[in-house]
């Protein structure tokens, strides 16, 4: 079996991941899914493998087409099959395990708009032009997905305002702006608040941004 050094994207805990050909894999820390990997399509969809990082705590097991989980010395039928037995079963897990995340439902009001974090623009400002797929939250973490596959993490957002017009996040304990090797940009560039200073992180190379300190952390306005 192939083990491998992950670090989760979401909080940057590292820990060793096992390649099973079914698997799923949460960060033991933040406990956010950080892999989801099956055969599906080609092949059974078990035996899979549900992993707290390089713990096995669960493992979805099919006979005679019943699907059963074994988790903590004990067999669990299931009463879903194929893949949504798997789901089934990991449900169960997280539950059990006190890992299930919530799934905030959060408003914006338009599709395409420019973005500015903590003031600050990451083209100029013709083509500050930014196509939002969808908006994920957690509780804690608010990831914004766009359409040319960048995405921002928004940790801990608070004082947020959505009108039509804009969607203001005041204030974050990070902001981070993955463009996901996107032609033209440049790579992750982290904003950490921290005793009232914004420290700005960019491929090992650290600032701290002057006067942005009243800026909202993130700003989407409507294009
Ligand atoms: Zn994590």
């Amino acid at each position: 079996m192939e083990v491998k050094v992950l670090q989760c994207r979401y909080c940057e805990t590292e820990m060793k991941e096992t390649v099973y050909a079914n698997y799923s894999l949460r960060c033991p820390k933040c406990h956010r899914v950080l892999r989801h990997l099956s055969d599906f399509g080609f092949g059974p969809v078990t035996p899979f493998h549900i992993c707290v990082g390089s713990e096995v705590v669960g493992i979805v097991e099919e006979n005679s087409n019943k699907y059963q989980l074994k988790f903590r010395g004990k067999n669990i039928e299931l009463t879903k099959t194929y893949f949504e037995a798997v789901h089934e079963g990991e449900e169960y897990v997280a539950d059990v395990l006190g890992m299930k995340l919530a799934s905030v439902e959060f408003p914006v009001h338009f599709g395409r708009c420019s973005l500015y974090v903590y003031g600050e623009s990451f083209e100029a400002p013709y083509e500050n032009d930014h196509k939002i797929k969808n908006i994920h939250f957690d509780g804690e973490l608010l990831i914004i997905t766009f359409k040319d596959r960048e995405e921002l993490f928004v940790y801990h957002p608070k004082d947020i305002v959505s009108t039509e017009r804009e969607l203001r996040i005041q204030c974050a304990t990070k902001v981070s702006y993955n463009p996901y090797g996107a032609i033209g940009k440049e790579g992750t560039q982290t904003y950490q608040y921290c005793d009232g200073k914004i420290r700005k992180k960019n491929r090992g190379s650290e600032s701290v941004l002057a006067g942005s300190e009243s800026e909202p952390a993130v700003l989407l306005k409507k294009w």
